[in-house]
């Protein structure tokens, strides 16, 4: 699943693409998107803005109406120029939305749909989200307080709950567990004011720093995240992807198990991350 930082930072790059510009072309292949676009035409519309709400991804058109979408594990957006060769295969296409210049193009796309702006903040899925890790107004009292409500849970499960804190994926997990030094398998209720705190703030530094990098225009995705501030790409993740390996700080092998609702991989240092109980 795409974390935080890369929906924030597909959406600014549509932003950037598509935003004060009219839509000439509109294209789908789910019928409740179509329905929507045969009644009030998309075509005709200008992008206002396109924005990241947690994993959601916001595009809103001028005339009160929205399209959201999720990514969920493999769903992205590209930006093309018009004519340029897509990367994915036409059968992947889901969405268009075609400027002048630009067209983004909607792959995989399992989550979409329209919504009218009196809707909006009656949404129940948005309505529900965490503080963002990744917005300007992040309240991170109220974080501490939604991983604090949910004590008997395990602090690696909490910390991918969207209506917990909003942005944080698998990769992440892990990452911020470990700058923590806490272990996942911990239920939250045996953490410390000083544990939760970290996670909380790390998160956001984290994610963060992901996003402000500097970035080549018009790119949807980059393979760039990092956690370690060092620049070799090998060495970019402290535990993520790394069983096996030596902890960069205490040199022990790096641990791996699949863990939770969906049995995410968790990868953590036993004697960096000791279990509290
Ligand atoms: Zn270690």
């Amino acid at each position: 699943m795409p974390e935080g930082d890369t929906i924030f930072r597909a959406a600014r790059t549509l932003h950037r693409a598509l935003a004060g510009k009219a839509v000439v072309r509109f294209e789908s292949v789910l019928p409740h998107l179509t329905r929507v676009h045969d009644d009030t035409p998309l075509t005709g519309r200008t992008v206002d803005e396109v924005r990241a709400a947690g994993k959601h991804l916001l595009m809103q058109f001028s005339g009160d109406l929205l399209l959201r979408t999720h990514m969920r594990m493999n769903g992205s957006w590209h930006i093309y120029r018009p004519g340029e060769p897509w990367q994915r295969p036409r059968r992947a296409m889901r969405i268009v939305v075609g400027t002048a210049d630009f067209e983004a193009v909607g792959f995989d796309i399992p989550v979409a749909e329209m919504i009218r702006g009196t809707d909006l903040r009656r949404h129940e899925e948005l309505r529900k989200l965490g503080p963002d890790l990744l917005g300007d107004e992040f309240d991170a009292g109220e974080a501490v307080r939604r991983i604090r409500a949910r004590g008997a849970s395990e602090v690696a499960d909490v910390l991918l709950n969207q209506r917990v804190l909003a942005g944080i994926g698998n990769v992440y997990k892990s990452e911020v567990l470990f700058a923590c030094g806490v272990s996942p398998f911990a239920p939250v209720a045996s953490l410390s004011d000083v544990q939760v705190e970290c996670l909380v703030a790390t998160g956001r530094r984290f994610l963060r720093a992901n996003v402000t990098d500097h970035l080549a225009p018009m790119t949807t995705y980059t393979g760039f995240r990092r956690t370690t501030r060092r620049s070799d790409p090998k060495e970019r993740l402290w535990v993520y992807g790394r069983a096996g390996d030596p902890c960069r700080t205490c040199g022990a092998p790096i641990s791996i198990r699949p863990h939770g609702r969906d049995a995410r991989l968790t990868y953590w240092c036993p004697t960096c991350q000791p279990s509290t109980s």
